[in-house]
């Protein structure tokens, strides 16, 4: 360990927690330690799950949270460039692509704070009955209680701020449990918040064991939803096991995109810097790509050269588009999807310098797992189809259902498969890895069972009290 290794603590109760272990973060890239994180457990989850539901006595006006919300906004922007180079170096995401997820996360702070200053009940109209004649009703919209959040590696800091911000702007404390792999981040905003005037209990981060902190959140009844984004294994198994809170779960997809034979020009240019932005680690990466016969020659035609032109290596360089996988292991399985398919490898499919190359593949077998499953990482493939009705059927043909794209010129198309496809989001001539944070934005299916966006989640964080007065 060198002198020059920042150290960061837990945050439990507005106290920066040491517990006597470390868990190392290292750079997934270079393999070197660039951060240690106090290590916690079922104690430190204990602690942090007291202290929020301490602050949840203490309630703060909506007023008072917006101006946190909003604080935090400003000064994530004043500090977007650290914030970049945290998630840069700790998730191994191209710098360029960091830089962009900074500064989404400054604007899901932004529109949490609109939903803190809007957040009210509906008025009944109780005569539109004889039974209600004389009586005035109207709901209140009142903090659900504790949150527990759990958040992955790929977006540390912008999928982080999708829950503590919301959890804010409804007035209710946080017990945030990050990735492992990528505390750094979930921190970096979490003290922001601190420094913005947010009093102490209402965001914790406990860092460790996921099996054990998790266990606390599933266990204590003060929480009262648990919001989870991550693996489907991990979020369907919480909402089995924690049966008596809300459950919100936001997990993975096979991303399709259909190109029609009048899809527009710059259809692969979109594609293709989708499909590997962030090495394909991103929940709607592109990784199905249906075809039509009729563009099928001049859509591989333009599509491979742009995906061979992206320069691969060190995510902290200025041009670099693809960077590496988090880490060896989620490598090696991704190569072996590769090597196992039944298709055409039209380019890529090597380990160069430790970084997968990325891989086009033509027509794998719809029993591959590149095919079926969620590959998470720099490889797309593409399928010939002979018609709409096709590339819908078996854009659908997965358990998953996210986002999906159609591109055509014709709106008659467009409709039908925004209509057809079994998924939360469809884009029609936008890659169906577009999301912009004040969007509602969540899956179907094994995907999920919410929406987020700041407006979506603070309803769920709230529950409605009706108010009925005899006038
Ligand atoms: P993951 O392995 O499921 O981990 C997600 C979080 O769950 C981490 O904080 C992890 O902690 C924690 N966890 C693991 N086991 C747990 C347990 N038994 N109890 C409580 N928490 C537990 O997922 P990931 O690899 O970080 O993220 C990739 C997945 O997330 C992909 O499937 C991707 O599609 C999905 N995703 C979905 C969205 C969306 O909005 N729909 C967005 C981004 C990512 P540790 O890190 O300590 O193991």
């Amino acid at each position: 360990m060198t002198a020059t290794v920042s150290e960061h603590r837990l945050l439990i109760g507005g106290r920066q927690v040491e517990t006597g272990e470390w868990v190392d973060v290292r750079s997934p890239y270079s393999g070197e330690i660039v951060g240690r994180v106090a290590k916690g457990g079922a104690a430190e989850a204990r602690q942090a799950l007291d202290a929020a539901a301490a602050a949840l006595e203490s309630p703060i006006p909506a007023f008072e949270r917006a101006a946190i919300l909003d604080r935090v906004a400003h000064l994530i922007e004043e500090r977007s460039e650290d914030l970049a180079g945290t998630i840069s170096a700790e998730a191994g995401k191209p710098l360029k692509t960091a830089r962009v997820e900074a500064q989404r996360a400054a604007s899901t702070y932004t529109f949490a704070a609109v939903e803190a200053r809007k957040l009210s009940g509906e008025t009944v109209p109780m005569d539109a009955s004889a039974a209600g004649v004389g009586k005035l009703a109207f709901t209140l919209r009142l903090p659900i209680g504790v949150i527990g959040a759990i958040s992955p590696f790929n977006f540390p800091a912008n999928l982080v701020a999708h829950k503590i911000a919301p959890a804010l702007a409804a007035g209710c404390p946080v017990v945030l449990k990050p990735a492992s792999s990528t505390p750094l981040s979930a921190l970096f905003l979490a003290n922001l918040e601190v420094e913005a005037g947010l009093p102490p209990g209402w965001v914790n981060v406990v860092v460790g064991s996921a099996g054990a902190i998790g266990d606390e959140i599933v266990a204590d009844e003060r929480v009262k939803l648990i919001t989870f984004t991550g693996s489907g294994g991990v979020g369907w198994n919480l909402a089995e096991r924690a049966h008596t809170k809300r459950v919100k779960l936001e997990l993975g997809n096979a991303t399709p995109a259909i190109v029609c034979a009048d899809a527009p020009e710059d259809t692969a240019a979109k594609l293709a810097a989708n499909a590997f932005s962030f090495a394909g680690q991103s929940c709607i990466s592109v990784q199905r790509i249906f075809v039509l016969a009729d563009r099928w020659d001049s859509f591989v035609a333009d599509f491979v050269p742009r995906v061979e032109a992206l320069k691969v290596g060190d995510p902290a360089d200025e041009d670099t588009d693809v960077g590496p996988v988090i880490n060896e292991g989620e490598r090696d399985r991704i190569v072996s999807w590769i090597h196992e398919t039944k298709g055409d490898v039209l380019t890529g499919g090597e380990v160069t310098d430790g970084l997968i190359r990325p891989t086009v593949i033509a027509n794998p077998s719809p029993e591959d797992k590149v095919s079926c499953d969620e590959i998470f990482g720099p490889v797309v493939s593409l399928y010939r189809v002979a018609s709409l009705d096709e590339a819908i059927e078996r854009a659908n043909e997965t358990r998953y259902g996210l986002q999906a794209a159609v591109f055509t010129a014709d709106l008659k198309s467009a409709l039908r498969a925004a209509r057809e496809l079994e998924f939360g989001g469809v884009t029609v001539n936008e890659a169906p890895t577009f999301r912009a944070d004040q969007m509602p934005y969540g899956g179907v299916k094994a995907s999920g069972n919410t929406k987020e966006g700041p407006a979506w989640t603070v309803r769920e964080m709230t529950e409605e009290r009706l108010v009925i007065l005899q006038l």
